[in-house]
């Protein structure tokens, strides 16, 4: 979630984005008002919470869609300047600030998501934690000083990392947090679902109908598709250049989250450091996978479980998977005798491989 200063080639981009973006307001208004019935799409970018969010929009008022696309995007700045650790005036900040030295008055929406994070890191045994801020700090993977952590410091960052030590307090005069003395909160693997979350209830409010929500691979779809029914969506390939698929996932009314470690990281002495990190070692999860999907309609859930998944490995993953329910995954795992797919059953039909290299595995336990 960094606020960081844009490249010149992200700045080409944005403004490429931008353009676009406004031709495609124009042409679908101008379609309006020449009376034709054919539906209207509008969509905006923007660089928002360390990613490019997208959100298109689909329906017949082209007016209509033009506002509540604008809500959107105020409603993601919004909960941006509450959630971000890279925002000084942010909620999380102010707890991150206080050091566990007081408690610290949030919103209600912080107050909540912080509960979210700590419920699923409850249910995860820990493989989930919000605490892993001051690990997240001490890595920097995604900014310019990302590097491996001198020992000592990882050290003091893994001791500090226990969810358990966090509480939610509620008063008359309002939600309070307060952590351990030095703990660090980071809401990088959930915030983006919870965002998605609340736009999505923003647009059902303002009306629309079918919609593509795009917070950087933390993508929601509501109603159908105008082109095909379902929407068809891409997973990408974790072992080839972005936008290569290694399937397609056909759905409507859901939420799908993908945690990979080619999402961000560095390299040294031919050595990939991402950004998920294990924990119990300080260090960037050694599991088995290499892409966790989560398909289920609560966008929030579905992003703490993907990283959560990602973290705990293939086994633990599917033996977790039995107990939850309407929640449906693809995990991708490397294994001896090659790249496996495992699919919960019932989003088998749903699922299509596209890699001739791999292979799905639908009941591992
Ligand atoms: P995601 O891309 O949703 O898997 O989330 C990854 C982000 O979550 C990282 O960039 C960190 O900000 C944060 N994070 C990393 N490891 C963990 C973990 N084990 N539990 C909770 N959050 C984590
Ligand atoms: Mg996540």
């Amino acid at each position: 979630m960094k606020k960081s200063k844009y490249s010149l080639k992200f700045i080409i981009y944005l403004t490429v984005a931008a353009i676009a973006a406004v031709l495609i307001i124009y042409l679908s208004l101008t379609k309006i008002q020449t009376g034709s019935q054919s539906p209207v799409k509008v969509q905006r970018e923007s660089y928002r919470l360390g990613t490019i969010v997208r959100i298109t929009l689909y329906g017949n008022d082209g007016v209509k869609l033009d506002k509540a696309l604008g809500g959107a995007m105020d409603e993601i700045e919004r909960l941006e300047n509450l959630l971000s650790v890279n925002i000084a005036s942010s909620d999380v900040s102010l707890v991150n600030r206080a050091s566990g030295n007081y408690p610290v008055k949030v919103s209600e929406e912080t107050g909540f998501l912080i509960g979210k994070a700590l419920e699923w890191s409850k249910r995860t045994g820990g493989a989930f934690d919000p605490t892993v801020g001051g690990i997240v700090k001490l890595w920097g993977i995604g900014t310019k000083k990302a590097g491996i952590p001198e020992p000592v410091l990882l050290q003091q960052a893994l001791s500090l990392t226990d969810f358990r030590k966090v509480l939610v307090i509620h008063e008359k005069s309002g939600t309070f947090i307060k952590t351990a003395k030095g703990q660090r909160i980071d809401l990088g693997g959930i915030a983006k679902g919870y965002v998605t979350d609340k736009v999505k209830e923003l647009l059902v409010k303002e009306g629309v109908s079918s919609a593509l929500i795009d917070l950087g691979g933390n993508i929601a779809v509501m109603g159908s598709s105008p082109k095909s029914g379902k929407w068809k969506l891409g997973l990408q390939h974790p072992f080839m250049p972005r936008g290569e698929y290694f399937g397609i996932a056909e759905v409507s009314d859901v939420s799908v989250v993908t945690s990979g470690p080619y999402e961000r990281y560095f390299e040294l002495d031919g050595v990939k450091y991402h950004h998920i990190f294990d924990p119990t070692t300080g260090y960037p999860s050694q599991s088995d996978l290499n892409s966790v999907t989560i398909i289920s309609e609560n966008s929030t859930d579905a992003d703490a479980l993907s990283t959560a998944l990602f973290v705990m490995g293939l086994d633990k993953s599917v033996s977790f998977l039995h107990k939850l329910k309407n929640i449906e995954a693809v995990l991708v795992a490397k294994k001896p005798q090659g790249t496996i797919v495992y699919v919960t059953q019932n989003f088998r039909k749903a699922f299509v491989l596209k890699d001739p290299d791999m292979k799905i595995e639908t009941a591992l336990q």
